[in-house]
């Protein structure tokens, strides 16, 4: 039929998940097509904060915990997909930093610094000797300790943009799709979509599975769905950026008195070339409750405290709200990995954390099972425009 597009599988959302999925499900063979209504990265992905995690930030309370172990492989996943020898080719995303560090302003003890000397062991962790430190403590006002821990941290729009890259006749731009676009037969199977981009014709999907990764935009399928088993969860955060005219890379958790680091600081290069450093951790948790002026104060009088010996007057400040958006678990909590619901021919993921990507395409190809593969016919969509990919958020605001 003339307005009708036949694949294997049609992602909905071009977030981290769906761009990785793409990726996976067209190297397997299946036709894929994804779909995005705003700009690819636009969600939570582009606002993420590029750390690699392995887990270390999930022991903070001395333990290791099902969050911890759930992750700590996949620094491994992505150094491999990094150096172009693993699942999917990353090898020109930018690496902006090859570790990631985690400092106390005064010593580590008690729990957690018998737990970090038990982490050298196996070299995911090593204490750094003052000469070792990142330029930044190497000031006599730092009375701290640092440990190395072994997580990257890469450039998310490059990411976004290396996932997209050799896939662009795969990728469309339509409106947000409505509940009335989606039609279920009495199976509760869904029988197709109908997709919109004005002012062009309607066009109708149908594919063996759908895939829905559209982050917080999955909601408006759960409200179709109205099955209690697949249900989402918001957490919100106020996060704070600061320019700096003056470069002082910095990739860092600071260990506060809880299980979530007191400020995580990443650090990242702005379209004029200055630095950004992004501020997030419980900095960004408590300040959901602030207003923007009292978060960029609060985040002023916190970095005056640890970074003493630095002039930040010269600093501007940014903030904005942004919900992480996950699988619900009980009370709220995070949840300890991906989550994917598997429901008729339909799937509905959140990875979490972009660092679990690899584990979610993982779970999303096993759960296809053994899924037939067609030559699609995407003939319908040539002239649909593709979504741009997003302009990151500091070049936005400051
Ligand atoms: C501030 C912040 C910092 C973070 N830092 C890290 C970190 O350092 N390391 C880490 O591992 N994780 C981090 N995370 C978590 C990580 O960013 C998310 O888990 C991940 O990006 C979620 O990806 P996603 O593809 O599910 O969703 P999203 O990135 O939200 O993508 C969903 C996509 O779907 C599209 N969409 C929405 N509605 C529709 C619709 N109706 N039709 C079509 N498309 C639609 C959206 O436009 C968007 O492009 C961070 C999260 C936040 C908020």
């Amino acid at each position: 039929m003339k307005n009708t597009v036949n694949v294997d599988v049609a992602i909905v959302g071009g977030g981290i998940a769906g761009l990785w999925v793409l990726n996976r499900l067209k190297a397997l063979g299946y036709s894929v097509i994804l779909l995005e209504s705003e700009a690819l990265g636009a969600g939570q992905t582009s606002k993420a904060q590029g750390i690699i995690h392995g887990g270390t930030k999930y022991a903070l309370q001395g333990m290791m915990t099902s969050a911890a172990q759930s992750i700590s492989t996949m620094p491994e996943r992505w150094k491999q997909c990094l150096a172009g020898q693993g699942e999917v080719d990353l090898s020109k995303v930018q690496i902006l930093s090859k570790q990631q560090y985690l400092w106390s302003p005064g010593t580590f003890s008690g729990k957690i610094g018998g737990f970090l000397a038990s982490m050298t062991l196996n070299s995911q962790v090593k204490l750094l000797k003052r000469e070792e430190f990142p330029l930044i403590f190497q000031n006599e006002d730092f009375k701290g300790q640092v440990y190395e821990l072994d997580e990257m941290v890469i450039d998310m729009p490059s990411l976004i943009r290396e996932l997209v890259r050799p896939n662009q006749e795969l990728i469309f731009k339509m409106d947000p799709f409505r509940i009335e676009q989606l039609h279920f037969n009495d199976a509760q199977q869904l029988d197709e979509m109908v997709v919109s981009a004005e002012p062009l014709e309607p066009i109708t999907i149908k594919a063996q599975k759908y895939i829905f990764t559209a982050g917080a935009g999955n909601e408006i399928l759960l409200n179709a769905l109205k099955n209690k088993e697949v249900a989402m969860q918001r957490r919100p955060l106020h996060m704070v950026m600061m320019k700096i005219p003056t470069s002082h890379p910095l990739y860092a958790h600071c260990l506060g008195m809880s299980a979530t680091p007191r400020i995580t600081i990443t650090t990242h290069v702005a379209e004029d070339r200055q630095a950004i450093w992004y501020l997030g951790g419980q900095l960004a948790e408590e300040g959901v409750t602030r207003d923007q002026a009292s978060q960029i104060q609060i985040a002023k009088e916190e970095l005056h405290v640890l970074f003493p010996w630095i002039d930040f007057s010269e600093a501007q400040f940014a903030s904005f709200f942004v919900d992480r958006v996950e699988g619900l678990q009980e009370e709220g909590k995070r949840p300890d990995s991906c989550v994917l619901k598997n429901l008729e021919n339909i799937m509905v993921a959140w990875p979490t954390k972009f660092a679990l990507a690899p584990k979610l395409g993982e779970e999303i190809v096993a759960a296809l099972g053994p899924l037939e593969k067609h030559v699609g016919d995407v003939r319908a969509l040539r002239a649909w425009p593709m979504p741009a990919v997003v302009k990151p958020i500091w070049d936005e605001l400051l």
